[in-house]
């Protein structure tokens, strides 16, 4: 029985990470879940899965009588970091969105917990210190991201072997085959249409953008110590293949599956088990085919900017990230059009001095410095829509 703390329980793979828990309910104890301000699906969620500890960063006006006394609650703005040093949990599963959950993750390993890792701007804001941290405290840190998941699944038949190479696949996006003007004027609601992944809003703006294979790439550089040189990105439209490792005779291994987070998830969950997630599986006898593209940098911007960050190294990452996050906020809220979004990102960090092998601090001042940066940016005229 393992006991797992899931923060971002509300999101889409905090509630698939909840689905997986509730099939093995003899594997899996939720001992504590936090949200930002979804209350009533917490709420849900405490009467589901009964946790010890509930927490939200908004207080709620009011706690319903049959759940009130139920567990411990905690609100207010450090509510991760507090659920993470309270908490019983072996594994923390970090699935809150963006740099918030940097901190959590430093916290988690710090009180020697297991991180499974959904979050990906923590490891590409901070990637050095959260992968040596890990290291240090002798703890592995699980990857849930799909691509990640599937590089790790195939390391685990590596026999300790090397890879050479890493290729991340792609779906492309709902941008795919659209032509550069067309995609700088997309609209919201076009980009939220993801022709393979139902994900939260974040993600999915990031995806059409390709910025998400941006931040993978980071992500991997960190999570597999492998220089940006040697992480390719490759267009795979059907999203079978969730990503490929080549080794120095060759030999390339795959993850495939259908496109469902829920494996990803309970891999890191139950690793190195194989557990059941009531998931579809993949037939091949009605797959047609199976297609590969080289990714356009000239339409896709963002990819070429991960490149460009890893090059300049230390805290530029924590730029992009900042950057982004800003640029994607700004986009959701009408305030730019899709196409500015990369070009926000590179004005920024072309405006922001890299700081080498970032502290802790420097890292949060760096994703300071570029919101600030790419909001000052987004006042010009240059970004009004
Ligand atoms: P969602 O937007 O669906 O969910 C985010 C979750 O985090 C919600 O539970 C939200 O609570 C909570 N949250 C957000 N900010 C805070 C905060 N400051 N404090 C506490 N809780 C917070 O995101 P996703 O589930 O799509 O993504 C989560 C992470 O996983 C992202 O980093 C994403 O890149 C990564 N990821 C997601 C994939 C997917 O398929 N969705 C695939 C691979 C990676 P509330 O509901 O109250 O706002
Ligand atoms: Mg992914």
């Amino acid at each position: 029985m393992r006991k797992i703390a899931i923060l971002g329980s509300t999101g889409s793979i905090g509630t698939q990470a909840l689905d997986v828990a509730a099939r093995h309910r003899d594997r899996f104890e939720v001992t504590a879940i936090a949200a930002h301000s979804s209350a009533e699906k917490v709420f849900e969620q405490v009467r589901a899965f009964r946790p010890k500890i509930a927490a939200l960063t908004i207080e709620p006006k009011e706690i319903p009588e049959d759940i009130r006394d139920c567990c411990q609650w905690m609100f207010g703005e450090s509510v991760l970091l507090d659920v993470v040093r309270a908490c019983e949990a072996d594994d923390v599963l970090v699935s809150v969105v963006g740099i918030a959950g940097l901190a959590a993750v430093m916290e988690t390993i710090k009180c020697g917990k297991r991180v499974l890792l959904a979050n990906k701007e923590p490891l590409v804001a901070g990637g050095e210190l959260v992968t040596a941290a890990a290291k240090a405290a002798g703890l592995p840190l699980l990857p849930v991201d799909s691509e990640h998941s599937a590089i790790f699944q195939c390391l685990q038949g590596a026999g300790g072997n090397t890879p050479e190479r890493l290729i991340l696949t792609a779906s492309g996006g709902p941008f795919r085959t659209w032509e550069k003007k067309d995609i700088y004027t997309a609209t919201k609601e076009q980009a939220l249409r993801h022709p393979n992944w139902s994900m939260g809003q974040k993600i999915t703006i990031d995806s059409a953008s390709m910025m998400n294979k941006a931040l993978e790439v980071i992500e991997a550089r960190w999570l597999f110590d492998m220089p940006a040189e040697k992480i390719d990105v490759l267009i795979h439209p059907q999203s079978v293949i969730h990503s490929m490792v080549e080794f120095a005779d060759g030999a390339v291994m795959a993850q495939l599956g259908t496109p469902d987070m829920r494996l990803p998830i309970l891999y890191a969950m139950s690793w190195p088990e194989r557990l059941e997630t009531g998931g579809k599986r993949l037939d091949f006898e009605t797959m047609k085919a199976l297609t590969f593209e080289t990714p356009d940098l000239d339409r896709f911007p963002g990819l070429g900017l991960a490149y460009e960050a890893l090059r300049a190294g230390g805290a530029m990452s924590a730029v992009l990230n900042g950057a982004n996050e800003i640029a994607v906020d700004a986009f959701l809220h009408d305030r730019i059009r899709f196409g500015q979004i990369a070009q926000l990102v590179e004005e920024t960090m072309h405006a922001i001095p890299v700081t080498a092998h970032p502290t802790l601090d420097q890292v949060f001042e760096s994703d300071r410095l570029a919101r600030v940066k790419a909001l000052e940016l987004l006042a010009t005229s240059r970004f009004a829509v």
